[in-house]
C-alpha cells in the first residue's frame, strides 16, 4: 500500500478537487510512487484545464525520471497563433517564427527561466504550441516537495482563463505582436478576432478558427438591427480583415 501524505489525503477528500486530479493523485500519491510506476512501464500523465490547459507527466529521459509540465496558450491566444500559422505559406518557417514569437506574447516581466517554447505534432489544423518545463524527479519524494521547490509561478497565472490585464496577448494585440515577428496574422477590423482565409473548411473566405460553419462576425453591419425582424436577420456577417494586416509582413 502506497503511503498517502496528509495534504494529498485532504486534497482527495475535498469536493472541490477536479476529477482528473483525483484519479492522478489516487494512483500516484507521491512523486516516488509516480516514478516507480514509470519504471514499471506505466504511462503517468494527467491533462487538466484547471485555470489553464496543461498536461503533467512523469517520463524517463536517458533513464532519469523527469516531471514534465506543458502549459498551452488559452483559446483566444491559440486562435491568433493557429490562424497566423495557416496564413503562412510555409509550415516550417511558420513554426519556427511562432516558437520565436511565443515569449513576446507574454507580459514582459514574466520569468521564463527553465521554460522552453515547444511544438508538439498532431493531426489538427496546426501543431500544438506550448511552454514546457522539465524538472528531474531525483530527490523529490512528495508532490509538496515538488510544488514548493518548483512552483509554476506567474506563467501559470498569465495563461489562466481568469487572468485580466496581466495575461497572454489575445485578439488584435496578439495579431500585431505576431506580425512584428514575421507572421502573417490578420485581425478583423470590426470584431478584432484573428482571421484566416486558409481554413480547410472555408478556403478563400475569412473566418475565425472555430467557424466551421462559415463567417459570423459579431460586429457586422446588420441592416435589420432596428427592425427586429428576427426571422429575416442574420446572426453574424462577413468579417472585415484589417487593410493594414493584408500588407505583406517583413
Ligand atoms: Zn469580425
Amino acid at each position: 500500500m502506497t503511503e498517502v501524505p496528509p495534504d494529498i489525503a485532504e486534497y482527495l477528500a475535498s469536493p472541490d478537487t477536479l476529477p482528473e486530479w483525483v484519479r492522478f493523485y489516487r494512483a500516484y500519491p507521491t512523486v516516488t510512487a509516480a516514478v516507480q510506476a514509470v519504471g514499471n512501464g506505466e504511462s503517468v500523465a494527467v491533462f487538466t484545464s484547471e485555470h489553464t490547459a496543461y498536461g503533467q507527466q512523469v517520463i524517463l529521459i536517458d533513464g532519469k525520471p523527469v516531471i514534465e509540465v506543458v502549459l498551452y496558450p488559452n483559446s483566444q491566444a491559440r486562435e491568433a497563433l493557429v490562424t497566423a500559422y495557416l496564413n503562412h505559406s510555409d509550415p516550417e518557417t511558420a513554426t519556427a517564427a511562432i516558437l520565436h514569437a511565443l515569449p513576446h506574447l507574454l507580459p514582459e516581466d514574466i520569468d521564463l527561466t527553465g521554460i522552453d517554447c515547444v511544438v508538439e505534432p498532431g493531426n489538427g489544423l496546426a501543431p500544438r504550441f506550448g511552454f514546457r518545463r522539465r524538472v528531474f524527479a531525483a530527490g523529490l519524494h512528495t508532490w509538496r516537495d515538488y510544488d514548493e521547490l518548483h512552483p509554476l509561478g506567474e506563467l501559470y497565472q498569465v495563461l489562466s482563463w481568469h487572468s485580466t490585464g496581466h495575461n497572454i496577448a489575445e485578439g488584435t494585440e496578439a495579431v500585431s505582436i505576431l506580425r512584428s515577428h514575421g507572421l502573417p496574422a490578420v485581425g478583423c477590423e470590426a470584431c478584432g478576432e484573428p482571421l484566416t482565409n486558409r481554413h480547410p473548411a472555408w478556403p478563400g473566405t475569412w473566418v475565425c478558427l472555430a467557424e466551421e460553419y462559415g463567417p459570423r462576425c459579431d460586429a457586422f453591419d446588420d441592416p435589420f438591427r432596428e427592425l427586429h425582424e428576427l426571422d429575416a436577420a442574420g446572426i453574424g456577417g462577413p468579417h472585415d480583415p484589417s487593410t493594414s494586416d493584408l500588407e505583406p509582413v517583413t
